[in-house]
């Protein structure tokens, strides 16, 4: 099974320090309606991401139940940018885009969460770095909430430590402002030798 490179596990662990990657706390996000979720489609990860996402929405909902949507192809949210490697067609990224849309309308969720995930099989095989896919969901976050503005839309991402450093799979959130911090002044010895 596909394993994080050591540079993208001290990419992660940069990110970590410098709270880009940080920890969920459920409450802040409004899950009470449930969320819709855009992910990769990966079936080796689905389930722990789902779970994840399940678990943040206890103590919110009143039925108990998780309420979740989920929106899911191959390479997830990188399938919803423009110019990207991953649709066969050029325009599919609208279709997926406008897809948002649509699960709004039908499930009345107004939370949406835009998750990434590492490693992802479809950004391996179409050769797409670790930081270009960081950056490339972040700019997708910021083309929905455009797109959406009076919703909330969150940014997490998935990882499987797949027990490297002691750890297993965790799900974090991925602020925007400390990314773009961290773009400017930590990321350069990661690039130098991309
Ligand atoms: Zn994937």
């Amino acid at each position: 099974m596909l394993e994080l490179s050591n540079k993208n596990l001290e990419i992660i662990d940069s990110l970590i320090d410098f709270k880009v990657f940080d920890d969920i706390e459920g409450y802040r996000l409004d899950r009470k309606n449930g969320i819709i979720l855009v992910c990769c489609a990966d079936g080796d990860q689905f389930h722990d991401l789902y779970y994840h996402e399940c678990s943040f929405q206890s103590g919110q909902r009143k039925d108990k139940n998780p309420r979740i949507h989920p929106l899911s192809h191959n390479g997830g949210v990188l399938a919803y940018a423009e110019n990207n490697l991953i649709n066969r067609f050029p325009t599919s990224y609208l279709e997926y885009l406008y897809e948002i849309g649509g699960s709004l309308e039908l499930k009345k969720m107004p939370t949406i969460v835009i998750e990434g995930h590492g490693p992802c099989g479809a950004a391996h095989k179409h050769a797409i770095d670790f930081i270009p896919q960081l950056e490339t969901q972040m700019t997708v976050k910021e083309v929905v909430k455009q797109m959406h503005p009076h919703v909330d839309v969150a940014s997490h991402f998935h990882v499987d430590y797949n027990g490297r450093n002691g750890k297993e799979k965790k799900t974090y959130h991925f602020g925007r402002e400390r990314w773009a911090e961290w773009l400017r002044t930590k990321a350069a010895p990661f690039l130098a030798f991309a």
